[in-house]
């Protein structure tokens, strides 16, 4: 596996695999991998001749009181997991490789931005959608994986590459779960034992929202599941709502009465410290 750090080896790579007729498959991580990183990487290799990963934590997507520096970093681990994946290049960059001090674009998406997790973090979605594009325009992918975790997020990504007539293909891919229902996450690392016992409400309230539209026939008030989610998170003292909603999967416009296009969307703090997100489609 090839480690490259600046920009321009990787577009050099990019163009010499293109023009060899090779398919390049995209994974842009922030690092910190678990099951599901490996999970893109693994339906990256599948689909594409070569696949490129990319571990930067970027800091255009992080507020100021966010935890950019305490983000949970592991190089050399991560550089074993992914090689052991068959990722054929691995592109690290320093912020300043990335964001020269010139550096002054912002890609910034109107509505899809709106609501869920661009509400609590103004400006990560501007972020996301800015290093993104680069991404792109440096690993030149056919496709790019993306995972349903981070569902607005790959939302955002499927209007960007509509908007700008980015030719990839977007593949969303399915959420990884701890044994007992907590989606993975790199932030998972920052739970203690009791909150990370506590952390699977989210999924729980998942299970509930799915049966309870089941025991409604497939249709019920949007509000029945949002306080019955509510009152599963904020039975624990420890975890506070950021939001629970239920919105549109496709347009993500929140939804009076919940069916089988819906989709729960819920973010919490545990112990106003970390902050965790969860989604389902309700179908
Ligand atoms: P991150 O490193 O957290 O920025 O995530 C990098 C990519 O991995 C994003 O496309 C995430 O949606 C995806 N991802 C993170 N956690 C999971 C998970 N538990 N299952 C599937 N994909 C995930």
């Amino acid at each position: 596996m090839r480690i490259v750090r600046t920009t321009k080896e990787l577009q050099q790579q990019a163009n010499q695999w293109r023009s060899n007729g090779l398919t390049i498959g995209l994974v842009p991580t922030m690092g910190f991998f678990h099951e599901g990183h490996l999970s893109l990487m693994r339906e990256a290799r599948r689909q594409c001749d070569r696949v490129i990963t990319t571990l930067f934590v970027n800091p255009m997507q992080f507020g100021p009181n966010e935890d950019l520096d305490s983000y949970p970093r592991s190089f050399e681990r991560d550089q074993q997991m992914a090689e052991g994946e068959g990722v054929d290049l691995l592109f690290c960059p320093d912020p300043s490789e990335m964001y020269g001090e010139q550096f002054q674009t912002k890609i910034s998406l109107d509505k899809v931005s709106q609501g869920l997790c661009g509400a609590d973090r103004p400006g990560h979605f501007d972020g996301v959608a800015t290093v993104v594009t680069k991404l792109f325009n440096l690993a030149k992918p056919h496709k790019a994986v993306f995972g349903q975790k981070d569902f607005q997020q790959l939302a955002l990504i499927r209007q960007l590459v509509a908007d700008l007539n980015f030719d990839i293909e977007i593949i969303g891919h399915p959420i990884v779960r701890e044994e007992d229902g907590l989606a993975m996450s790199s932030r998972n690392k920052y739970l203690d034992a009791n909150e990370r016992k506590i952390a699977v409400c989210l999924s729980q309230a998942i299970g509930q929202a799915k049966k309870m539209l089941a025991d409604a026939g497939g249709s019920l008030p949007a509000q029945e599941i949002i306080t019955m989610a509510e009152s599963m998170i904020e039975q624990h003292p420890e975890c506070s709502v950021e939001y629970v909603s239920i919105v549109h999967q496709s347009t993500l416009r929140p939804m009076e009465i919940a069916d089988g296009e819906s989709v729960l969307a819920m973010a919490m703090k545990v112990n106003n410290k970390v902050r965790l997100i969860d989604n389902s489609p309700l179908c």
